[in-house]
């Protein structure tokens, strides 16, 4: 049974209460995880507080930067282990697990070149005054991380925490935390001090509500479902606790007949088919000029007839979902596909060989789907993707306006003033021209608007939100 991490060390959690943790891909049980509770996230925020408060706080940003780069070397000299833990526990085809560590590996290096060189500046006042504004960390930050990739969003979320000189106390999701403390571990080979970073595994309802409103927890940053977003926004409300948010999103590809279609199709496929579509920034919709529409869903079902489908270790194009329930949502969405009489253009195969007891999902392209119909709107998490057809730009900007969402849009078109008039109207946190970027995107400043949530993370705007900005006014004449 798999402990906490807290201070270095690993420690037998409080309830001595055990969480399964399942292999997605065969549906069995091969190990657990303490089930965290109050006590627990007790003793990682003070151990993280004696740490922002000694040997971590004290070191200075390059010495940081110095930690986070071995960290980063180690975990590059790891990345096999890591990727097949990741694999394994998340039901990962093994290339994806791949390049989840090789990321992580990058969010290292770039945060750890950030770290000295995030720095506030002066402003012009009035005569006989020098005032400055200096960034500095929060305190000790809450980090609750999703199943769905576990190394990169700990990459982007942690990552910059730490450079920006925070404590840190993760919250890995219950159904993935495997990575995260071998990571946790690594990070005290490399020399981390006891404390600047924690891993405490649990419920969400218990250890990470916990940790929300935890009185010495200075910033949170969540990324998680909309529902639970607005649970933790409510409790961190209590103690006036920011936080970052990112929530998912309804992504649409905008596909103009004038596209070049050999390089939009398998960049479509892939960003609805990696990790079996739980991707916050999928790209779930695909908008298309009404025009080419027939010509692109003949492409398309072509391309989706031939993906394979899993477990982890065959390394195919898609694994198994997540969980039980999970595959049960996704099956609802297309429970009700059916029962409106909607058009399934193309579904992929599940081999032979994919264990029975695993939560395969066979990607879906559905057709025609009405703007206003739940799949066009909710975001299904599972590799299940809704096109539809649009007259013109206006057309197109309305659909892909048309959701509570707004973290991704790509536009595939040749026509220059259109690339950029669509980027413009699209309400989104980032969009792609003639490219995609689910995943990955370590330089790129990432995060949504309306119900996709708020600040940024990724990039070195991230550095910025896990800071407090503090302006020093200073009269001498
Ligand atoms: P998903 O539907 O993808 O599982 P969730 O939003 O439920 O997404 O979970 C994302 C993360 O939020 C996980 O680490 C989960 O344990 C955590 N979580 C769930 N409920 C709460 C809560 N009430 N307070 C804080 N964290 C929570």
């Amino acid at each position: 049974m798999k402990q906490h991490f807290i201070a270095n060390r690993w420690v037998a959690g409080a309830s001595g209460e055990a969480i399964p943790v399942i292999d997605p891909s065969t549906g069995e049980t091969f190990d657990a995880l303490a089930r965290g509770n109050n006590a627990d996230i007790d003793a990682a925020v003070q151990a993280a507080r004696t740490a922002y408060e000694g040997d971590w706080g004290r070191l200075t940003a390059a010495e940081r930067g110095r930690l986070l780069y071995k960290l980063g070397q180690k975990m590059q000299d790891k990345a096999e282990e890591l990727a097949q833990i990741e694999a394994r526990d998340c039901g990962k085809p093994l290339k994806q697990a791949r390049a989840d560590a090789a990321a992580v590996v990058r969010y290292f290096e770039f945060y750890a070149g950030a770290a000295d060189k995030l720095h506030g500046d002066t402003i012009p006042y009035q005569n006989g005054y020098t005032v400055l504004s200096v960034r500095e960390p929060h305190g000790v930050t809450g980090h609750i991380i999703p199943w769905n990739y576990p190394l990169q969003i700990f990459g982007r979320s942690v990552g910059g925490a730490l450079a920006a000189g925070n404590a840190c106390v993760v919250k890995p999701a219950e159904d993935a935390c495997l990575s995260l403390l071998r990571v946790a571990e690594l990070a005290a080979e490399v020399g981390f001090p006891p404390g600047a970073l924690n891993i405490v595994t649990g419920y969400g309802h218990e250890v990470g509500d916990a940790l929300v409103k935890h009185r010495g927890i200075d910033h949170v940053s969540f990324t998680g479902s909309p529902a639970i977003g607005k649970v933790v926004v409510r409790a961190a409300a209590e103690n006036h606790t920011p936080v970052t948010l990112e929530l998912g999103g309804k992504s649409p590809q905008i596909v103009f007949a004038d596209a070049d279609f050999d390089a939009m199709l398998p960049v479509v496929v892939n960003a609805i088919v990696q990790n079996a579509g739980q991707t916050c920034s999928a790209g779930s919709r695909l908008l298309v000029e009404r025009s080419a529409y027939e010509k692109v869903i003949d492409r398309l079902s072509t391309a989706f007839s031939q993906l394979r489908v899993g477990p982890s270790q065959m390394d195919l194009d898609c694994g198994p979902l997540i969980r039980h329930t999970q595959l049960q949502r996704v099956s609802a969405f297309l429970d009700e596909v059916r029962r409106d009489g909607l058009g399934i253009a193309a579904q992929s195969q599940i081999v032979p060989e994919a264990p029975k007891g695993g939560f395969y999902q066979a990607p879906t392209l559905v057709r025609d789907v009405p703007a206003r119909h739940r799949l066009a709107q909710e975001e299904v998490f599972g590799p299940v993707i809704a096109a539809m057809p649009f007259d013109d730009e206006a057309d197109a900007v309305r659909l892909a306006n048309g959701t509570d969402y707004g973290l991704v849009a790509s536009v595939w078109t040749r026509d220059g003033g259109r690339q950029m008039r669509i980027a413009k109207k699209v309400r989104s946190g980032q969009v792609f021209i003639n490219n995609y970027g689910a995943g990955g995107g370590i330089e790129l400043p990432f995060g949504g608007v309306k119900a996709s949530g708020y600040g940024r993370e990724k990039g070195f705007e991230a550095l910025y939100g896990f800071t407090v900005l503090k302006t020093i006014s200073i009269k001498h004449d």
